[in-house]
């Protein structure tokens, strides 16, 4: 069997799910499992909804409302009558949504947001589902909180495998279409969690993880995986095939194509992965694959925009030592810093961060009663994987460097 995975871009409106059924009209659609996330936007939107629900409440019913209208057009676009029952399903959707923000008790932002952000998987999947349905392609919709269980480590959970390997495996049947959502799963008191943003790619994984799936495929904007982000650099060239160690350095980096969870499960049982288009369904896009090397082999490069850059020196001209780093790392740790790149010398210590959860000045205000601190705001992080002479002068061309590193294949340079 194959699992698909469709993001949300690939069914933002109406013809996106119409396309949809072209794609899967092209590939066939036996013994298939689909993994579709939230339409469009959508989780923006539902993420300032549950923003408004805690901080602007004369907001709220206008954003949740703009959510449920975008939803209605799709549907009055896909289906022809009213009475169809997909309309009251979503209604009640929405309704069970409202009822939940009006008894709920919990101060906790993670817990409410989780109880909140898949409902946009859970839409986008019953109209997919109903649409199918409806044009001839008999389909079977899955909740798939029934069967990924985590822990309850709200907004970024994590997957508890043996638990999810037994109900997937008692329960999923491959030798029919499956379609579910990505995302989200569910705690052992049966609480909704999510698996970080943009983790539909991982639910695909799993899923074909503890299905012994014959393939992964995920459908994108773009051809396939390639050597540089479009939005940011001129003419990125296709990756044709590469390996389940170069794909998962590429996600480590910040290549967005791939979410950085979603191969280790595939690797290990050597399920190959493929990237495409649904633009353009009969072309190749990328393999992901054992036995598979880079090809072409050019370099790649990855760019994390608005990181931050601190330098760090004693107060008393000390060396930066074991001691200093490891508290370092403990106050980077304390502020969920996403630490990017580490540079020392005897007497300073640079490291470049992600600032996600908006600690930036606490952590420097801490760091202050320390060391002495400089810190370089809004600079961009590069990296080349399969770099040469030519890739970083081209890279390097009018652009204040503050930081290089480089290390086997790989050069990243942090830039103002
Ligand atoms: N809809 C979720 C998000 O946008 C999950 C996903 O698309 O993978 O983050
Ligand atoms: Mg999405």
């Amino acid at each position: 069997m194959r699992v698909f995975k469709f993001g949300g871009a690939s069914v933002k409106d109406a013809e996106g799910v119409k396309n949809l059924v072209k794609v899967l009209n092209e590939t066939g659609h036996e013994d298939m499992l689909i993994v579709v996330s939230a339409m469009g936007k959508t989780t923006n939107t539902l993420e300032r909804v549950i923003q408004n629900y805690f901080d602007n409440y004369s907001e709220f019913k206008n954003s949740l409302q703009e959510i449920h209208t975008s939803h209605n057009e799709i549907l009055s676009q896909l289906f022809k009558t009213e009475s169809h029952p997909i309309f009251s399903k979503i209604n009640n959707l929405f309704i069970e949504l409202t009822t939940f923000f009006s008894s709920n008790k919990s101060p906790d932002y993670n817990f409410v947001y989780d109880q909140v952000v898949g409902f946009g998987e859970l839409i986008s999947t019953l109209i997919i589902s109903a649409y199918l349905n409806e044009i001839g392609i008999k389909n079977q919709w899955l909740d798939i909180r029934e069967f990924i269980k985590t822990d309850n480590y709200y907004r970024n959970a994590k997957v508890n495998w043996k638990a999810t390997q037994a109900l997937i495996s008692k329960q999923i049947k491959t030798n029919t279409l499956n379609i579910t959502q990505g995302f989200i799963a569910s705690d052992s008191n049966n609480f909704t969690t999510t698996l970080g943003r943009e983790g539909s790619d991982y639910t695909a994984a799993i899923l074909a993880y503890c299905l012994n799936a014959n393939s992964v495929t995920i459908w994108k904007d773009v051809p396939g995986v390639l050597n540089a982000d479009p939005r940011y650099f001129q003419n990125p060239q296709l990756l044709k095939e590469i390996s389940y160690r170069e794909a998962i350095e590429l996600a480590f980096y910040g290549a967005s194509v791939i979410h950085p969870k979603t191969l280790q499960p595939l690797q290990q049982k050597e399920i190959p992965f493929f990237v495409k288009s649904f633009l353009n369904p009969k072309e190749d896009g990328t393999c992901i694959g054992k036995s598979k090397k880079i090809d072409p082999l050019i370099p790649c490069f990855i760019v994390k925009k608005n990181q931050v850059l601190i330098e760090l020196s004693s107060l008393d001209f000390s060396f930066m030592l074991e001691e200093n780093i490891s508290e370092i790392f403990q106050l980077l740790h304390l502020y969920k810093m996403k630490v990017d790149v580490i540079q020392n010398s005897a007497i300073s210590f640079s490291v470049c961060i992600e600032n996600n959860y908006n600690n930036l000045n606490k952590l420097v205000l801490h760091l202050k009663a320390k060391f002495k601190v400089i810190c370089n705001t809004n600079v961009d992080l590069y990296t080349i994987r399969h770099y040469n002479d030519n890739a970083i002068t081209q890279l390097e061309e009018q652009k204040t460097i503050l930081l290089k590193q480089i290390h086997n294949e790989t050069v990243q340079i942090v830039t103002k």
